[in-house]
């Protein structure tokens, strides 16, 4: 079965009660029991429930896993994730992720004892060179947020695996219709489901994808310890949304390429990061390992031609806001607003300017994208 088709069908076919084609939300907490250790396969939402288990058989089979398991938000999966682990381990990841993971590992997990090299995971040298015999997990995020740089799957997994290191790769930004890390070896797959795969901005989620039945155990088993698994309602709403990913993935990957170029070629543009241009620097390792571009991209913004005040108040069609993979197209500042998290030094370290502006590009007309873009970029 091809990806479109399990996007609609897979998992969703379960009411045998009245033969509802939609997968029925079961909003209950608990489950009876026809007689001690007899019941229907559920006996508590938080460890099981039959909407949400859906969810996570669409999802797991998008992504080429055994199962997968939806979680209240992108945060709590990549928690989930963490737990996996132990004070003292040490994990190796980018210096240019999302900055609420940042936060996670800088702020909350190093403090506990957790260790973290933060590294340009685009160097194979450096990454080799950071391990050490505590090394036990590799935090992968392709492409980059927001700075879109791409980490070579197969090179970091192949040094993991020599490692005998966990490797899990957050997806969220190309989602399993243009990425697919199963195939380059990764342990585990983290989306934020809030994105993409939800698409339509009304929910917050994720979900982790595993490999293997041994990754698959303990991860059910941390995401019920946990607490963190997602709601019926909530799941409900991601596995509608997730039936339409394919066709509004390349209605957002039509969009972005044009506007990519579009603001490659104005004069108030210093800059475009988008895997779709051939300046972006690693064409071939794009080629390789993705089978799209996505609809995400930043710029640098000639600020002393228009401010980043004025061009966020005099765009109509791309609200002021964070998060990223809806229909609506959004911009904001990874500076000011995202990644403000990881601090001037981090953000410095990265790449990030105070004129770095992030967009994520909707499926609206592209036409009207690219005019009120023109109309906000004009200088004063
Ligand atoms: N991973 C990436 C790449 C993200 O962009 C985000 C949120 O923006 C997250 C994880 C966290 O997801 P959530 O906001 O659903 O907790």
């Amino acid at each position: 079965m091809k990806l479109r088709t399990k996007s609609v069908h897979t998992g969703v076919n379960i009411d045998k009660t009245f033969n509802s084609v939609i997968t029925p939300i079961y909003p209950t907490s608990t489950f009876y029991f026809d007689e001690i250790g007899k019941n229907k396969g559920y006996d508590y939402t938080r460890s099981g429930n039959p909407t949400r288990a859906a969810l996570e058989a669409n999802i797991a089979a998008l992504e080429g896993g055994v199962n997968s398991s939806a979680t209240s938000t992108g945060m709590s999966a990549i928690t989930a994730c963490l737990f996996f682990l132990k004070p003292g381990d040490h994990i190796i990841t980018g210096d240019d992720i999302y900055g609420g993971t940042y936060r996670l590992f800088n702020a909350v997990l190093k403090p506990m004892g957790y260790k973290f090299s933060f590294i340009n995971m685009r160097d194979l040298k450096k990454v080799k060179a950071e391990v050490t015999k505590n090394t036990k997990m590799f935090w992968i995020e392709t492409p980059s947020n927001p700075l879109l740089n791409i980490v070579d799957l197969e090179a970091v997994i192949d040094i993991a695996k020599k490692a005998k290191a966990l490797t899990v790769v957050d997806n969220t930004f190309l989602s399993p219709y243009f990425q697919k890390p199963f195939e380059f070896g990764a342990d585990m797959i983290v989306h934020s489901t809030t994105k993409y795969l939800n698409g339509h901005s009304d929910v917050v989620g994720g979900v982790i994808v595993y490999a293997n039945k041994e990754v698959q155990e303990r991860g059910r088993y941390l995401v019920n310890a946990l607490g963190v698994s997602q709601s019926p309602y909530d799941s409900w709403l991601v596995l509608r949304g997730v039936k339409t990913l394919a066709p509004r993935m390349d209605a957002h990957q039509a969009n972005a390429i044009k506007i990519a170029h579009f603001l490659e070629s104005h004069k108030n543009v210093k800059k475009v990061y988008y895997p779709g241009l051939t300046s972006h620097p690693q064409g071939d390792l794009i080629k390789k390992q993705m089978k799209g571009f996505g609809a995400m991209l930043a710029f640098e913004l000639n600020t002393s031609k228009v401010s980043l005040n004025k061009f966020f108040k005099k765009v109509k069609y791309f609200a002021l806001a964070e998060s990223l993979g809806g229909v609506e197209s959004l911009t904001e500042s990874p500076w000011f607003m995202s990644h403000a998290s990881m601090g001037p030094e981090g953000l410095k370290a990265s790449g990030i300017t105070e004129e770095t502006v992030r967009v994520s590009v909707g499926i609206e007309d592209a036409d009207d994208l690219i005019d009120d873009l023109n109309q906000a970029l004009k200088g004063s």
